[in-house]
């Protein structure tokens, strides 16, 4: 038996039975490393997981292991296993020599909840202008992007594009550099998130290296700064930034930038704002039915799975707000149908959906709910935890709660602002970048996180 295969449908059980939270939250990053006699060994992201696993969901995976090698696992091992799964050159080959590395190569391909392989630029290579529907909310957007194909550094520059979560401003960006670089393939491109580049900055400025860095960012064609929001509030980079640009402009270098917020929200400097003016900003917006229903039959196509019409409206009828949600229920079905072995009926696909339906969860946990779970967790009051005082033991869980209703609830953050004791939206903006930022090197402020958040999903679950 292939083992993959044994892991994938595993998951596929595994899924079915969690919300989708806590799936993507604990499953992301796992792998089958070894199938030996009647023990499966479980490569885990890291020790937190590990102990997570073992207490929590051990049966569970332990069933949905049995059930998918019909019987043949009796136990299971769990091993934690840092090697990141994005950036293993396995992935780009596709050469099975590495069990672990190979099997979530296959989770990766099969279902979007493995980050998706990468080619040599940090770019995923599936992100092209073919595979990108273009329909009334992105028209602009995407012959901007055409356009900038054809004379890079010569027409929209900077290319700013701006829009809500999942809507495809990563997709359309990295369509251009994949573009340019099947064109002329000399170019340098640089493609990376702000965090990225803001972390690159601080570490060559500690360690000396500016100029290093300066080599890196400004010897380049075109360069793509992805989710730009995130430089808000940080000044030095932000200066750094400003002159990179201004390097890269005055070449005719091409700059791309995208962000969830439109620039005024998150450039407070006039004189970086302006240089954004010399460019095209263009927004992305939601989808409407007919592009919905575009994407949906055009995945089908890409991964050679028919489906009764009837049943892409019923999908593109329920999941409205976010493409990758859209594109995650598609997934969800085929993975279930070609598990089950069964053509997918109206009925199945309705439960599938319902259970699937993580943002309604979403919408039927309340701020107010979320707050009670935060002060609960961190032991302070509800007064003080809204209250004025500044205090770090309250700070912090006040930062924490105001990430969660925006990165989990969508709140916007003036609303923010109210529900968290009248503060002003700047303060929930200048939270939310905080903890976004520091959850990447903060162990403990990451399973903080985790775990409020399968509370919060387990209460409305
Ligand atoms: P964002 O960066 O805006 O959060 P992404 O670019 O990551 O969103 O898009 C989320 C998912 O939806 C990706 O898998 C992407 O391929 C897909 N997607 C988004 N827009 C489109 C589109 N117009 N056509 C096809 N797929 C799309
Ligand atoms: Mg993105």
């Amino acid at each position: 038996m292939n083992y993959q295969e044994v892991w994938q449908a595993a998951l596929g059980e595994l899924e079915l039975t969690l919300s989708k939270a806590n799936f993507t939250t604990w499953f992301k990053q796992t792998g089958l490393l070894a199938l030996d006699d009647c023990a499966a060994t479980i490569a885990v992201p890291n020790a937190f997981t590990k102990t997570w696993f073992e207490k929590k969901y051990h049966a569970a995976i332990l069933k949905a292991l049995s059930h998918a090698s019909s019987g043949t696992v009796k136990n299971v091992l769990y091993q934690v296993d840092a090697r990141p799964v994005s950036t293993s050159p396995i992935m780009d080959t596709g050469r099975p020599t590495d069990r672990f590395t190979a099997s979530a190569a296959a989770v990766s391909q099969k279902t979007s909840f493995s980050p998706d392989p990468t080619n040599v630029f940090g770019m995923n290579p599936k992100y092209t202008f073919e595979s990108f529907i273009v329909g009334k909310q992105n028209e602009m957007a995407s012959a901007a992007a055409k356009a900038i194909v054809d004379r890079p550094g010569q027409i929209y520059n900077p290319l700013f594009l701006y829009g809500g979560v999942g809507l495809g401003k990563t997709h359309l960006m990295q369509a251009v550099g994949n573009a340019i670089i099947a064109r002329l393939p000399q170019t340098r491109v640089l493609y990376c998130t702000c965090e990225r580049f803001t972390n690159d900055f601080i570490q060559s400025v500690r360690g000396g290296r500016a100029k290093d860095f300066r080599d890196q960012y400004r010897n380049v064609d075109l360069l793509m700064i992805d989710d730009i929001q995130f430089i808000a509030g940080k000044k030095e980079t932000q200066e750094e930034f400003f002159n990179t640009f201004n390097h890269l402009h005055q070449t005719n270098k091409q700059i791309i930038l995208t962000s969830d917020r439109p620039p005024k929200a998150i450039l407070a400097e006039e004189r970086l704002l302006s240089r954004l003016e010399w460019g095209l900003t263009s927004d992305i917006g939601q989808p409407d039915f007919e592009t919905r229903l575009a994407i949906l039959e055009a995945k089908c196509k890409e991964k050679n799975f028919s489906i009764d019409p009837d049943i892409l409206n019923i999908v593109a009828n329920t999941i409205t707000s976010n493409i990758r949600e859209l594109e995650g229920a598609l997934i969800k079905i085929m993975a279930n149908c070609q598990l089950r072995n069964i053509a997918p009926s109206t009925e199945f696909v309705k439960q599938l959906l319902q259970s699937f339906s993580s943002s309604a969860g979403k919408r039927s946990t309340t701020p107010k709910q979320v707050l009670a779970i935060v002060a609960e967790y961190f032991d302070v009051p509800m007064v003080e935890l809204l209250g004025a005082s500044r205090e770090k033991r309250l700070a912090h869980p006040r930062q924490v709660a105001m990430y969660i209703l925006r990165q989990e609830l969508k709140v916007s953050y003036p609303a923010i602002g109210v529900e968290v004791g009248g503060r002003d939206h700047t303060t929930a903006m200048h939270a939310f970048d905080k903890v976004s930022h520091n959850k990447d090197e903060d162990l403990k402020l990451k399973q903080d996180l985790e775990v409020l958040k399968e509370k919060i999903y387990s209460q409305t679950a």
